[in-house]
């Protein structure tokens, strides 16, 4: 059976980070994972500004943007952003059994 995410009912209520974001690797929580269509992409940055998880960065030497998915929590808000739908929230245990 594919485990099933979590209601809000079922998550602690207020959950305090005891240490700084930079620190803190936000990563572990996700359930759902950013994967970016290379073709589709247009480097537009839109995803970059909008992460509230600094977790995609611009990369000068490759021309390219990056994720950090030791601090993507999955949020989807880059995917809901992308004005080319470059970007698909991937059930995470569905990538691995791939
Ligand atoms: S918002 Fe979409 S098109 Fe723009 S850089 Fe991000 S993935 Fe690429
Ligand atoms: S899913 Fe959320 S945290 Fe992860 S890269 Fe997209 S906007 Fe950032």
């Amino acid at each position: 059976m594919k485990p099933q995410p979590k209601g809000w009912k079922e998550i602690p209520i207020a959950g305090v980070c005891w240490m700084p974001s930079e620190e803190y690797q936000t990563g572990d929580w996700r359930t759902f994972k950013p994967v970016r269509d290379l073709e589709k992409c247009t480097r537009c940055l839109l995803c970059y500004i909008y992460c509230p998880d600094s977790a995609i960065s611009w990369n000068p030497d490759k021309g390219d943007i990056e994720f950090d998915y030791n601090f993507c929590k999955g949020c989807g808000i880059c995917a809901n952003e992308c004005p080319v739908d470059a970007i698909t929230m991937v059930f995470e245990q569905e990538e691995k059994e791939e």
